[in-house]
């Protein structure tokens, strides 16, 4: 943004409930909530809930949960309220009507009369002659009076504004100058048959009365931007400063959209995280994605990488939000996210370690915090909260209700004439005189088998570790049995003993 901030601040988040927080939609809340925070103004949260039909159930308290998980907060809006409210637009219709009926009686819109079947056959016969399809204003448009006995009629009357016949320029704070030709508008709904407002009229009238001094939103939405000028001058508002930000793109060039997970999922692959709840459940932390997504358009100007949100708010400003489309590098996220799990204090860890556990409903619900934080310790280096949970899974199966992995059992225990077995049935009685079961003295008891028998550590600790877990993936081999417990160790090698005739390999 090339413009020097002088008002105070005023910016918002206008999500509409038709689905959870998108990562590219978190990246403009950051942006804007930078903004605010940055200038010392107010980061209002807006719900666009007039799409009726869009609706989904559970959306907006999604949102909003995720908003607070990302330690974006906000200054006004659900929840916390404020001056300007109510902050969903669902209950703001008497305020759009009277600004609609301003509109009407000074003859910059009109109730248009026609009914969806007409639209559609001129829109089918604009395409068959392979021509775009533009409203035409009838001429003379239909009186208020006609308007409203329509309606009152049952007919599924709208509202059009008039589109002036001039070119309109949008000078956007990241982008420049944005014409939209006269020849290209057309006159458009503003409020629908079921007597909601649409969004643009809605946005408009809202951020004019919420004193919104900065509109940072996605490039998608520059197409409006100047519908929204247009409306602002019929209706003597203010026009805020616009920013449109860049779209996030998959490495191999394609938008990052929900259809990336229908995608995965028709072709059996697991579903790539695309919303900011995919990435909580995935066991990301907020800490990295906020990271993350604040480098994805925005460049600190040198080689910095890792921020957190404090130190995003003393550096941010939008003159270094560049106009190219960003892409989305999950193996760097990964990389961020065991940075970040190595930077934070534990206590901090084990508080969003907490969070994954219950919002992925993980089989490590109700482990107590000793333990959080000894597997915590022990997977050191983790990548992801998931990948822990993978590693630690076997402390929460029932004994009896291991699964071995084939491969595993092939490649370690069954090889060579069952050599894995044999180094088992080996290191079994050891274990059973093992006076204190520490993971030191179990580390030591391994190196003593490993001396004796001359082999690697690999030799015994693979076929422990396959033993009691029944892969080959677990955290340290000492640390593995010490957790596990003396008691639970030695029923499952044994019982991995008994049934070596029977366990499935290759
Ligand atoms: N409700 C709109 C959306 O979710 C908001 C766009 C805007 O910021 O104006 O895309």
């Amino acid at each position: 943004m090339t413009s020097t901030v002088t008002d105070p601040v005023r910016v918002r988040f206008a999500p509409s409930p038709t689905g959870y927080l998108h990562i590219g939609s978190a990246r403009t809340v950051l942006f804007n909530w930078l903004l605010a925070r940055k200038h010392g103004g107010t980061f209002i949260l807006r719900i666009e809930d007039t799409d009726q039909a869009r609706h989904v159930e559970d959306s907006v308290q999604k949102i909003l949960d995720d908003l607070r998980w990302l330690g974006l907060t906000w200054d006004e809006g659900p929840q916390v309220g404020g001056d300007y409210g109510p902050y969903f637009q669902s209950k703001r219709l008497e305020i759009y009507n009277r600004y609609l009926q301003k509109l009407l009686e000074s003859g910059h819109a009109y109730y248009a009369l026609e009914m969806p079947q007409q639209l559609t056959a001129l829109r089918d016969a604009a395409k068959a002659a392979k021509q775009s399809y533009k409203y035409v204003r009838p001429d003379p448009p239909p009186t208020i009076a006609e308007g409203e006995a329509a309606r009152a009629a049952g007919r599924p009357v709208v509202v059009r504004f008039k589109m002036p016949a001039v070119d309109i320029t949008v000078v956007d704070d990241i982008l420049g100058p944005v014409t939209l030709p006269a020849d290209q508008s057309e006159d458009f709904v503003i409020q629908k048959g079921d007597g909601y407002p649409t969004y643009h009229f809605a946005c408009v009238v809202d951020d004019e009365l919420m004193k919104i001094t900065h509109v940072l939103r996605g490039q998608e939405h520059l197409i409006n931007t100047t519908k929204h000028v247009a409306l602002q001058r019929a209706l003597g508002f203010a026009t805020p400063h616009y920013a449109h930000l860049s779209v996030i793109f998959n490495m191999d060039g394609t938008k990052m959209s929900k259809r990336d997970k229908e995608k995965a999922a028709k072709e059996g692959r697991r579903p790539p995280e695309i919303d900011v709840h995919d990435f909580r459940v995935a066991g990301y932390l907020p800490e990295t994605l906020v990271n993350y997504i604040a480098l994805l358009g925005w460049s600190p100007g040198d080689d910095r990488e890792f921020f957190n949100l404090d130190e995003l708010t003393g550096v941010f400003g939008l003159d270094r939000v560049g106009k190219t489309n960003a892409r989305f590098d999950r193996e760097k996220l990964l990389s961020f996210n065991t940075t970040w799990a190595t930077r934070l204090s534990p206590d901090r860890l084990l508080e969003a370690f907490k969070d994954f556990i219950r919002v992925s409903e993980s089989p490590m619900r109700g482990t107590d915090d000793d333990l959080l934080r000894e597997i915590l310790r022990t997977c050191a280096g983790f990548r992801t909260f998931r990948q822990v949970e993978e590693k630690v899974r076997f402390l929460f199966l029932a004994d009896n209700a291991i699964e071995y992995d084939p491969k595993a059992v092939q490649k370690v225990l069954a090889k060579n004439n069952g050599e894995g077995y044999t180094a088992l049935s080996e290191t079994l009685p050891r274990l059973r005189d093992l006076s204190a079961w520490t993971a030191d003295a179990v580390e030591k008891l391994i190196h003593d088998v490993c001396e004796k028998k001359a082999v690697q550590m690999g030799a015994i600790a693979q076929p422990l570790r396959v033993a009691i877990t029944g892969t080959t993936i677990s955290p340290s081999i000492h640390d593995t049995l010490a957790l596990l417990g003396r008691k639970r160790t030695l029923a499952r090698v044994e019982k991995c003993l008994k049934g070596s005739q029977s366990l499935p390999h290759v």
